[in-house]
């Protein structure tokens, strides 16, 4: 991934010093221009010394985060501009498919705060009663078993297709945790909290409190609720991967864990798991992969009389929590509260931007297929996949070159390459919506029920996936999607019509300006193929061992070096990157970098100033101090500006483009540089 996606309760942050202050210790050569309070200062330094800040100097002085946002960055201006497209579509009466319908409808009912307001809590009601109701251990079974309830994300553990990674010809059903409030297992395995986590936890508690009044219980009942969450995430949590865990390359073998249905059943003696899967309809399913079996080992520990009140707390707020958005304004405005609390942001984004939003993450795919046929360019996606083509060949004739690794590896690498699968701006086919549909305000429905809908006919499609052959034609983005993704399960390549915009993309632009941006977006996702991760994975997306012993040891090596150098960098004072939580993306955007200057070296007349500003400038960004911290914390991207100064450090022209000498803040020693590919 290019970007780094945060999910509604995957956030927070807190640093209680001010981080330009007198920091102790020598003085870094880069300031951390990400975060918004720096002072950005009337003089740019120099490219020698702080490249990513030199050169977005300009931007970085008039950068404002808006209200409600806690970043304003390349990838949110471009997304500024597809939202301006995507609303048009909203209002556009022309379009007459089922898929507008769903879409326009669904808008419309986020709009309607009037009817919002009259409704208030209702909607979620019965869902709360329902599991309010529930006296003993068979009635919460009979809850969780109940094919009819949507259950509004109040199971206590997460299923879904995906491909075998056996045989990635053929579709398996995962099994997985629910995910933690708190994020990290090892918050709270911790003997105590980390400051960072603590902060989270009171936003949290005070925002599940709010929730729970206003769906009728007091005070003191709202506030025993919580702490029964708490109780059953710290159980969950007990045995649960950290995040630690779950980033390193040995995950890929720990997560893939195959069980029969009679397996899984007697692994689960008090917890009735292969019944909730019979209920859900993944049942039939030839395997199953159980992705952290000593969690489940914790989930049978939890599922006892003694513990029903915590376990019927946990499912109620985890109910109220998904739905807040979807309720009425006092709701909405709390669920924004929180989010400013933990983020660090300030205010809420306007109506219009909130509702795009909402039917961006509920109706994605729908939207997307209107978005591409309004606006999508097919001779932009042809000159993309010509372009690509290109970005491939000298990927491969850079992988032809390295010589620390032996000739069969080398080989299988390439070949790995040349079964990459390529999918640019938009999908070939679509899904079929058409089996989906829900009430409008006037005929009675609310929101909660049309998201209740939307997820049953999206399990419902999942469970047709059950012993099927993946179907490779199918796209993993949507197409409107400001991002790009590649794929190990298939060896794909993604960029939707979204990134081909903005700082990314211009037809207009130069050789400089489309290697440097969207050039150095492909060959970023490209190198994932052959990261820490990617690489555990064959050019069919099994997972399979096609290294030597001594390949992989030399691979291991140069990796350490690159997780090391990051481990060195103080990002804010006293607190230095994370290397090992990087590494994978540092490989993506090394390679990346390193395989668009050498097609630039062969460009005559390239201009290599003008290509490191171009790449400089796809990283300008500014965000909450709060925002930063969490993704020091929990991101496997490193941080924007050393995207930029990290990289371009690495390569032999950015020496020579900009007079960087020893003794510079931008020099690095050859024997210090670092890449992989
Ligand atoms: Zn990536």
């Amino acid at each position: 991934m290019i970007r780094s996606w945060t999910g509604v309760f995957k956030c927070a942050a807190l640093l209680a010093v001010a981080f330009f202050g007198a920091a102790g210790g020598a003085e870094a050569a880069w300031v951390n221009s990400d975060i918004a309070d720096f002072p950005a200062g009337a003089k740019a330094p120099a490219y020698h010394d702080d490249f990513h800040r030199s050169v977005n100097h300009d931007w970085l002085s008039k950068a404002k985060i808006r209200k409600g946002e806690v970043r304003i960055d390349s990838f949110s201006e471009r997304s500024d501009e597809v939202e301006a497209q995507i609303k048009k579509l909203f209002k556009d009466r022309s379009l007459n498919s089922h898929e507008a319908a769903l879409v326009q409808k669904f808008h419309g009912m986020l709009r309607d705060w009037k009817s919002r307001d009259r409704l208030g809590m209702e909607p979620v009601i019965p869902y709360v009663k329902r599991i309010e109701a529930i006296k003993d251990m068979e009635g919460l079974t009979a809850y969780l078993t109940d094919s009819r309830d949507p259950h509004l994300g109040s199971q206590l553990f997460d299923i879904g297709v995906m491909a075998d990674r056996r045989d990635a010809t053929n579709n398996t059903v995962a099994i997985a945790t629910t995910g933690l409030l708190l994020t990290d297992a090892d918050e709270y395995r911790a003997k105590e909290l980390s400051p960072y986590a603590k902060r989270r936890k009171a936003a949290n508690d005070e925002y599940i409190v709010k929730l729970l009044q206003k769906a009728g219980y007091d005070r003191k009942q709202a506030e025993t609720m919580n702490e029964g969450l708490f109780r059953v995430e710290n159980k969950l949590a007990e045995r649960a991967m950290g995040l630690k865990e779950i980033y390193s390359p040995a995950a890929q073998a720990a997560i893939y864990n195959v069980r029969t249905k009679e397996q899984l059943t007697k692994a689960s003696a008090n917890f009735p798991l292969t019944a909730v899967i019979d209920s859900l309809g993944y049942g039939d399913s030839r395997e199953f992969v159980l992705m952290e079996p000593k969690w489940l080992n914790s989930l049978n520990e939890l599922y006892r009389p003694e513990n029903l009140e915590d376990i019927k707390s946990y499912l109620i707020i985890r109910t109220l929590l998904s739905t807040a958005n979807l309720l009425d304004r006092e709701t909405r405005g709390w669920a924004v509260e929180h989010g400013n609390a933990v983020m660090g942001s300030s205010g809420a984004i306007p109506d219009d931007k909130y509702a795009y939003e909402m039917v961006s993450a509920y109706l994605g795919e729908p939207l997307g297929r209107l978005y591409a046929e309004k606006y999508a360019d097919p001779k932009t996606k042809a000159r993309i996949e010509e372009f690509i083509a290109k970005v491939v060949g000298y990927y491969r004739n850079m992988l032809h070159g390295e010589s620390w690794l032996s000739e069969s590896t080398r080989n299988k690498a390439v070949t790995k390459l040349d079964n990459l699968t390529v999918r640019v701006a938009y999908p070939d086919k679509w899904e079929d919506f058409s089996a989906l549909d829900f009430k409008d305000t006037k005929e009675g429905g609310n929101l909660v029920e049309a998201v209740a809908a939307i997820a049953d006919f999206e399990r419902l499609r999942d469970v047709k996936l059950v012993n099927t052959k993946v179907d490779r034609s199918k796209w993993l983005a949507d197409p409107q999607e400001v991002n790009a993704y590649y794929s190990p399960s298939d060896n794909s390549i993604n960029i939707p019509a979204g990134i081909l915009g903005g700082a990314f993309y211009s037809p207009k632009g130069g050789e400089e300006e489309l290697l440097g941006g969207i050039g150095m977006v492909i060959g970023h996702e490209i190198t994932h193929a052959f990261d820490t991760n990617g690489s555990q994975f064959d050019e069919n997306g099994n997972f399979v061992n096609w290294w030597t012993e001594a390949d992989r040891k030399a691979f291991d090596k140069r990796s350490k070096k690159i997780s090391d150098y990051f481990s060195t960098l103080e990002v804010m004072p006293g607190v230095k990157a994370d290397g090992e939580l990087v590494l994978s993306e540092a490989i993506a955007d090394l390679g990346g970098l390193s395989c668009v200057t050498a097609i630039g070296r062969g460009v005559p007349g390239f201009d290599f100033s003008k290509f490191f500003k171009a790449y400089a400038r796809l990283w300008r960004n500014r965000k909450t101090k709060e925002a930063e911290e969490q993704r020091i914390k929990e991101d496997v991207h490193p941080l924007s500006y050393l995207r930029t100064n990290v990289n371009v450090q690495q390569i032999p022209e950015f020496y020579t483009a900009f007079g960087v000498k020893p003794g510079d803040g931008m020099y690095l020693a050859p024997e210090e540089r670092v890449a992989l590919w």
